[in-house]
């Protein structure tokens, strides 16, 4: 099963000639066929582009380029539908967006293109990713690989799914508090949260843009390690992206945890956490301690105040953000009498329920007397929170918390209720406060549904060479990377 590959696997039947790009292009378009129907990971698939740059990376490889000179060559990566690729789809989920196909190519999009990859197609998500389940989403919601009946997770849900059930061999997401580590948990692969002002967000649809990033959404550490590489860096198109250097990020994977400092919150390992999520991260971290390193308990004292801190900055800065989908300048426009009318109605009808939601929310914290009280104070406990960790970081490297409370849930069980929704987040969202780092990965199975738990590390600013080399010693110790679901063929 050549879409079975990752990106390690398929490089080197590349480049021994086992295998051609094409072959490996098909494979992933005929599972897209034989299974999408069931899951609906993509909004949109671009079988006869992608084909069509699989011959040309075909001929290049014959004619002597290798994965020295790109190292993505041949490698088939699909894309969340909130990132720019040139003549593509780019609905953000959004009734508002469905027509609009981007005239560019964002950063990733190019650098991806010119490292040699074969874009697939893009995927399903919540619309302008805000949300948990991808339920969210204008065009249906996307569903979990391990029981169809449930969540794959959100907002990134259509690339957890997949990468899990090998319809590409990598995906992109994005994270704003959580988006690629809560549904790389729910599925199964690795989800990778980089540093705020690693990767540039130039052609990524803003949601909140001081909390944004980028990030691979994998089957392997290594591999995730290889996908930052080539999206990683300085882009002059993107302020916020920090002129700092890039090191290679497979380089140090296999010089193990010995002596590194892993750090437990206490104010994480609380009441609410489901016990088999609980156990499976206590292992863990006996694991890590195996391994070498050293456990220190830590203390985060504000995270009780995360979630309200985040979903006043990110409805804030959603609200300015979403300003610009006026009817006028991008995708859908119902017409009216004057301005104001064909604006409303165009809102109106284009944005799902929790996008107004959302708009409402982050336009009354802004408003004039309640600024102060909202916004200004959600700001200066932001600045708590990454003091916190700044402290922690003194005594330790890496934090080591659960990705998610409990396991996937049922599809539409939180639907009803937002609030229940926004406090799965509670884990995710203080790395994107605090533009830290962070990775899930695979740590266990709960037994009866059979579900995937995620453990979460956070890492430094600019520090996702620790990160990955913890991750990735821990996933070789383990294998639960390798743990399958029984999937179901669509009829
Ligand atoms: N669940 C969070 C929200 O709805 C995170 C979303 C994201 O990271 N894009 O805002």
């Amino acid at each position: 099963m050549l879409n079975q590959s990752t990106i390690a696997t398929a490089r080197s039947g590349l480049e021994t000639g086992k295998i051609t790009a094409t072959e490996l292009t098909q494979a992933c378009l005929d599972q897209i066929t034989a299974i999408d129907p069931t899951y609906h990971a993509y909004l949109s698939v671009h079988a006869e582009r992608a084909l069509a740059a699989a011959g040309e990376a075909d001929n290049l490889m014959r004619r002597g380029i290798t994965h020295q000179d790109r190292p993505l060559l041949g490698i088939p990566i699909s894309l969340k539908d909130n990132m720019a690729v040139q003549g593509a789809p780019l609905t953000c989920a959004s009734r508002i967006l469905e027509n609009f196909v981007s005239p560019y190519d964002g950063t990733v999009a190019k650098r991806l293109k010119d490292a040699g990859a074969i874009l697939l197609g893009r995927l399903n998500l919540d619309e302008f990713a805000m949300g948990s389940s991808t339920e969210n989403s204008a065009f249906g919601t996307s569903r979990n690989p391990w029981d169809p009946s449930r969540t794959p997770g959100g907002s990134s849900g259509g690339s957890a799914v997949a990468v899990k059930t090998d319809q590409c061999v990598a995906a992109l997401g994005s994270d704003t508090g959580g988006s690629i580590r809560q549904p790389a948990a729910y599925c199964g692969c690795v989800g990778l949260k980089p540093s705020y002002g690693r990767v540039s967000r130039f052609g990524l649809v803003a949601y909140a843009s001081s909390l944004d990033q980028i990030g691979p959404v994998t089957k392997t550490v290594q591999d995730s390690a290889t996908l930052l590489n080539v999206i990683a860096g300085h882009d002059p198109q993107d302020s916020t992206s920090v002129p700092q250097g890039v090191p290679d990020y497979t380089e140090a994977l296999e010089e193990g945890v010995k002596g590194l400092r892993i750090g437990l919150p206490k104010e994480y390992f609380v009441e609410g956490l489901d016990p088999e999520v609980r156990s499976a991260v206590d292992q863990a971290v006996t694991q890590f301690s195996e391994l070498g390193a050293e456990i220190v308990e830590i203390q985060l004292p504000h995270s009780d105040y995360a979630i309200a801190t985040y979903y006043l900055i990110a409805t804030a800065e959603a609200s300015a953000n979403l300003a610009r989908f006026e009817g006028i300048r991008y995708g859908h426009r119902v017409d009216g009498d004057d301005p104001f009318t064909l604006n409303s109605r165009t809102r109106g009808q284009g944005f799902g329920p929790e996008v107004k939601r959302r708009v409402i929310l982050g336009t009354y914290c802004l408003s004039s007397g309640y600024y102060d009280a909202y916004y200004l104070r959600a700001q200066k406990v932001r600045t708590l929170i990454r003091e916190d960790f700044l402290r922690a970081y003194e005594k330790v490297d890496l934090v080591l918390t659960p990705t998610t409370p409990s396991p996937a849930f049922l599809l539409g069980e939180k639907m009803a209720d937002p609030l229940q929704m926004y406090l799965l987040d509670i884990f995710t969202i203080s790395a994107n406060l605090t533009g830290n780092c962070g990775i899930s990965l695979p740590c266990g199975l709960t037994k009866d549904p059979l579900l995937p738990i995620g453990l979460q590390l956070l890492g430094k600013p600019f520090d996702e060479s620790t990160l990955l080399r913890a991750a990735h010693t821990f996933e070789q110790a383990n294998q639960w990377h390798l743990k399958r679901p029984p999937l179901q063929a669509s009829d």
